[in-house]
């Protein structure tokens, strides 16, 4: 492609976007689509010529955008958000403008010193003790797994990395903790027989004492517990982990604390909604994703340790073709992380922060939660439906009730009633299971989500509940 027509492309695709932010509301928020349909529409060869633009780009608008879920929807109230922003979107075209591949130091300095200033900020934003450093990581799964491997060989003396997996090493989590952890214990090579999940309480939140107990068993049997992930907001319910008992604890077994903060963590911006964060100062490991509520555009997770030599020692990798006679002096972020190459993410997050500024961003989280109590406040004030879980931050769980009618009836209602809302094309919600039940979740989060919003959302919940 040439210059000037990539040009124009350029600005034709910018107004496009700007168009898109301006009316996403007017698409379904998922696509009516079946499985397969977008597949058949695409040929099974690659073209041999080279096509023009133009039809690449009809054929975006006429097969890939009918096929699309509109993430940033004011109507997407499922899973947890993924939200993007404007500046976000202007600074990963010049990321991907710029294609550099960030690795080390050198193939890139601003990229590595950009990043290391913006994760001391997101560091001091969220409260976070300044003795923590940082790095950005793709996922919250790939954080978990490097605070896993870092645990494995503190425990193990840097030994299994040499020798290979000791047996017994244990992990700890609750019952509610995201899949990614028993994704990383697999991985990791601690096996899934030794991942204890701890009983929670009533509020889905772990509870110390069960975590005590079982560490004192494991040991007993001759296992060595190396790491307790600790959970700030659960996927299921918002649930936390009191981490002021659990990193007590930890300390006194000298256990790894890592936490997993991966949505949650930034609420603690706004200094108002920080209360969940009270004992983090003891962790070893902090993981929470801007890429989620923070209005930074996926992929962007922020990882945080208390010792980088030991993250270092357990991942970084020396070969003679990527030394450089700056090595002593810099930080190359291709040894704090698992994969060698790394995309340039810190520019997005630079200008998010600047854009928005930390008030905005706190003032948007502040919204948000203000939202949620507003609905879970409906909820309670309307009998055909009950809370199933306290309302945290930003998600409600709920359900469709009426008394006399056994569980599996109340769940297959509820099934149904979660299709017609989503059917709607107006909201898109997701479910889970808390205490057995089959449960509704609203999670308030996306940026462009006004008042207004909600309400028709009740409505649309409201109107489906009255015709179950
Ligand atoms: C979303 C989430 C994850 C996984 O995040 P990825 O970045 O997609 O890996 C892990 N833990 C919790 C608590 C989450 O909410």
């Amino acid at each position: 492609m040439d210059n000037d027509t990539f040009r124009r492309h350029g600005h034709q695709l910018v107004d496009w976007l700007a168009d898109y932010f301006e009316h996403v509301g007017d698409y379904p928020v998922t696509p009516p689509v079946t499985p397969g349909e977008i597949l058949s529409h695409l040929p099974d060869t690659p073209p041999r010529d080279g096509e023009d633009m133009d039809t690449i780009l009809r054929d975006y608008r006429e097969i890939i955008l009918p096929g699309m879920s509109h993430w940033q929807h004011p109507g997407w109230f499922a899973y947890f958000p993924a939200n993007n922003s404007p500046p976000s979107v202007l600074a990963e075209i010049l990321t991907a403008g710029l294609g550099a591949q960030c690795m080390s130091w050198i193939t890139s300095p601003a990229a590595t010193e950009l990043e290391e200033r913006m994760m001391e900020w997101l560091r001091d934003m969220i409260g976070l003790p300044a003795h923590m450093s940082g790095v950005i990581q793709d996922t919250a799964s790939t954080a978990t797994l490097c605070a896993l491997l870092s645990a494995r060989e503190r425990a193990t003396d840097f030994t299994t990395n040499d020798r290979g997996m000791h047996a017994g090493l244990t992990v700890y989590a609750s019952t509610q903790t995201h899949s990614s952890i028993e994704k990383g214990v697999r991985i990791a090579g601690f096996g899934k027989h030794h991942l204890r999940l701890v009983a929670v309480d009533d509020a889905y939140a772990m509870n110390p004492e069960a975590l005590r107990k079982a560490i004192v068993e494991d040991m007993e049997r001759g296992k060595k517990p190396a790491c307790v992930v600790a959970t700030l907001g659960t996927t299921s319910s918002m649930a936390m982990d009191p981490l002021e008992p659990i990193s007590a604890i930890c300390r006194e077994y000298g256990i790894w604390l890592h936490v997993d903060a991966a949505f949650a963590g930034t609420a603690a911006i706004h200094p108002g909604h920080r209360w969940f964060m009270k004992g983090v100062e003891a962790c070893d490991s902090f993981v929470f994703n801007p890429h989620k509520w923070m209005l930074t555009n996926f992929d962007c997770s922020a990882y945080f340790v208390r010792d980088p030599d030991t993250l270092l020692q357990t991942l970084s990798m020396d070969p003679e073709y990527l030394k450089t006679s700056a090595d002593k002096q810099v930080k190359n972020y291709r040894d704090w992380g698992i994969q060698l190459g790394r995309r340039f993410r810190a520019l997005k997050l630079w200008f998010v922060i600047r854009s928005y500024g930390v008030r905005g961003i706190a003032d948007m989280v502040d919204r948000h939660i203000g939202m949620a109590r507003d609905f879970a406040a409906w909820l309670e004030a309307d009998e055909r439906f009950e809370l199933l879980a306290p309302r945290q931050l930003s998600l409600v769980c709920f359900r469709y009730k009426q008394d006399q009618l056994p569980e599996e009836e109340l769940d297959r209602l509820n099934r149904r009633l979660l299709d017609t809302i989503n059917a709607s094309g107006k909201v898109f919600m997701s479910h889970t299971q808390l205490g057995g039940r089959f449960c509704l979740r609203l999670s308030v989060g996306q940026a462009t989500t006004s008042e207004e919003h909600l309400q028709q959302a009740w409505q649309i919940i409201s109107e489906a509940a009255g015709a179950l």
